[in-house]
C-alpha cells in the first residue's frame, strides 16, 4: 500500500517523528497475515453474537429501562439467554449489580461452595484480588471464614500442569476447581481453551462431580471457542473488559451449567428471589451494543498487543508473550529493566488518549501494593481495561502491562506515541530502528 501523506502529516501534528512512523510501518507490514487471522476469528465471533441475538429475538423493547424490583425485565432476561447462547452455556447471569470481575468471581465461588468444601487452583496463585476472597490473605467475609478450605498446585517450571500434584490434591472435599485463563499479572503463559480442556478432562476423570470454573477475564472472543465448549461448568468475567465491548459502564457475568448459575443468582439477590429481581435501570442497551461490538473491539486490542510486542521486541526489550507467539488473551507485557523507559512508555499511552490526554501519569503509592505503581488510562469508563491502558509496579524488572484499544487505529497511535517518548529521551537504540 502506498503511504497516505495526510496520515503522516496528522501523526506529525501529534509529535510523532518520521523515524518512529516509518519503523511502525515496517513492523505493521510484517504483521499482515497475523492480522488477517485475527480478522477471521472476529468474523466468526461476530456472526456468533448476531446469531444469538436473532435466535432470542432481541427487539427494541429489550432496551427499555426497568426500575424497582425489575420483575419481568424482558431486556435483562433476553440478554442472559443471548450470553448463554454465545458462550454455549445452559444459562447465564449478566447484571449491572455485579460490580466488577472480582465480585463476579467471588459470587460464583461463594454461591457454589458450602462449609467443609475445598477449592483447588491447579494453575498456581490466582489473581491478586482473589487472595482476599479465598482468604489466602486474611480478610473479612472470605471463604476461609466460612470454613471453606483452599489448596493450590503450582504449574511446573516450564508452565505445564503438574498432573501428579493435581491428582494428589483432589480429595473427598474438593468441590470447585478454579482455572484462570489469562496470566493476569503473573509470569506464566496464558492458557489456551484447548489446554484448559485437557486439564478439565483430566480432573473430571479423577472426580466427575467437581465443578470446573474458569476465570475468563481478558479471554472472551480471543479464540473461536470459549471454555464452556472445552468442558468447563462455569465461566466468569467482567463487562468492563472484553464482552462489554467498551460500552458497558459496569457489570459482570457468570455463564454455564444451569445449577451453577442458579446458585449464583440466589446469592446475588436472595434465596427465594434469584434471577426474578434486579432492575436493569438504564444500562441494558449498552450491554447489548457492547456485546455486539465486542468481537471487533477484541480484534483491535489483539492487533495492538501484537504490534506492541513486535515493536519492542525488535528494539531489544523483553516482551511477553513474544511477538510471534499465539494469543489467548489481550494482555501484553514489556519488560524494560529500567525505570525511565517504563515511565516514558506509560506517558506516551496517556498522551494518545481521547480522555485526559493532557495529564502526565506519575508513579504513586497505591493501597494493596508494596511499591509505587504507574497507570496510564484515558478511558471513557473508569478503570476499563478493554480501553487502551498500561500499568505496572515501579520496581524491578520494570514491566509494564499493556492492554485494550477500542479501535486498532487508537491502539497503533498509542504504541507509536509510547515509542516517540522513548525516542525523544534517547531510551531506545536508534540503530535498531533503521
Ligand atoms: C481483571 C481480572 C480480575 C478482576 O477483575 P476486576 O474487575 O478488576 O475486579 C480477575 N481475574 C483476572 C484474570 C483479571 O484479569
Amino acid at each position: 500500500m502506498k503511504e497516505n501523506p495526510m496520515i503522516i502529516n496528522q501523526y506529525e501534528k501529534f509529535g510523532i517523528c518520521k523515524e518512529v512512523y516509518a519503523f511502525g510501518r515496517k513492523i505493521e507490514e510484517k504483521l499482515k497475515d497475523r492480522f488477517l487471522s485475527f480478522d477471521q476469528t472476529a468474523e466468526l465471533n461476530q456472526l456468533k453474537v448476531i446469531a444469538a441475538m436473532q435466535k432470542h429475538r432481541v427487539s427494541a423493547e429489550c432496551f427499555n429501562a426497568t426500575s424497582g424490583y425489575g420483575y419481568n425485565d424482558l431486556g435483562r432476561d433476553t440478554l442472559e439467554k443471548v450470553y448463554a447462547e454465545c458462550f454455549r452455556g445452559e444459562d447465564a447471569l449478566v447484571r449491572p449489580q455485579i460490580t466488577c470481575g472480582t465480585h463476579a468471581l467471588a459470587l460464583a465461588l461463594m454461591s457454589n461452595l458450602r462449609p467443609g468444601d475445598e477449592l483447588l487452583s491447579p494453575v498456581g496463585k490466582p489473581y491478586d484480588t482473589l487472595e482476599e476472597v479465598i482468604g489466602i490473605r486474611p480478610s473479612k467475609g472470605s471463604l476461609a471464614e466460612y470454613g471453606i478450605t483452599y489448596r493450590q498446585v503450582d504449574l511446573l517450571p516450564e508452565g505445564n500442569f503438574d498432573y501428579e500434584g493435581i491428582q494428589k490434591a483432589i480429595n473427598e472435599k474438593t468441590k470447585i476447581v478454579t482455572i484462570q485463563r489469562s496470566k493476569g499479572y503473573a509470569v506464566r503463559p496464558t492458557l489456551s481453551v484447548s489446554k484448559i480442556g485437557e486439564l478439565i478432562s483430566f480432573i473430571k476423570k479423577i472426580k466427575p462431580g467437581i465443578i470446573c470454573m474458569v476465570d475468563n477475564c481478558y479471554g472472551e472472543f480471543v479464540e473461536e471457542k470459549e471454555p464452556l465448549e472445552a468442558g468447563a461448568d462455569m465461566i466468569v468475567g467482567s463487562l468492563i473488559k472484553n464482552p462489554g465491548g467498551g460500552l458497558a459502564p459496569i457489570g459482570g457475568y457468570i455463564a454455564g451449567k444451569k445449577e451453577c448459575v442458579e446458585h449464583a443468582a440466589y446469592r446475588l439477590t436472595s434465596p427465594g428471589l434469584g434471577k426474578e429481581v434486579g432492575a436493569s435501570l438504564g444500562v441494558i442497551q449498552s450491554f447489548y451494543q457492547g456485546l455486539f461490538l465486542a468481537p471487533s473491539v477484541v480484534n483491535s486490542a489483539l492487533k495492538g498487543a501484537v504490534f506492541a510486542a513486535n515493536i519492542y521486541e525488535a528494539l531489544g526489550f523483553d516482551v511477553f508473550p513474544k511477538g510471534g507467539e499465539s494469543r489467548h488473551d489481550i494482555i501484553q507485557a514489556v519488560t524494560f529493566h529500567e525505570k525511565a523507559p517504563m515511565i516514558a512508555f506509560c506517558q506516551g499511552i496517556q498522551a494518545a488518549a481521547p480522555v485526559d490526554s493532557y495529564v502526565t501519569p506519575e508513579p504513586w503509592a497505591m493501597p494493596g501494593y508494596d511499591s509505587d505503581v504507574i497507570m496510564a488510562a484515558g478511558a471513557f469508563v473508569q478503570g476499563s481495561s478493554i480501553e487502551l491502558s498500561a500499568d505496572g509496579p515501579v520496581k524491578l524488572p520494570y514491566s509494564v502491562y499493556f492492554q485494550g484499544g477500542l479501535t486498532w487505529y487508537h491502539a497503533k497511535f498509542g504504541i507509536l506515541m509510547s515509542l516517540q517518548k522513548l525516542y525523544e529521551q534517547n531510551l531506545v537504540n536508534k540503530d535498531l530502528m533503521c
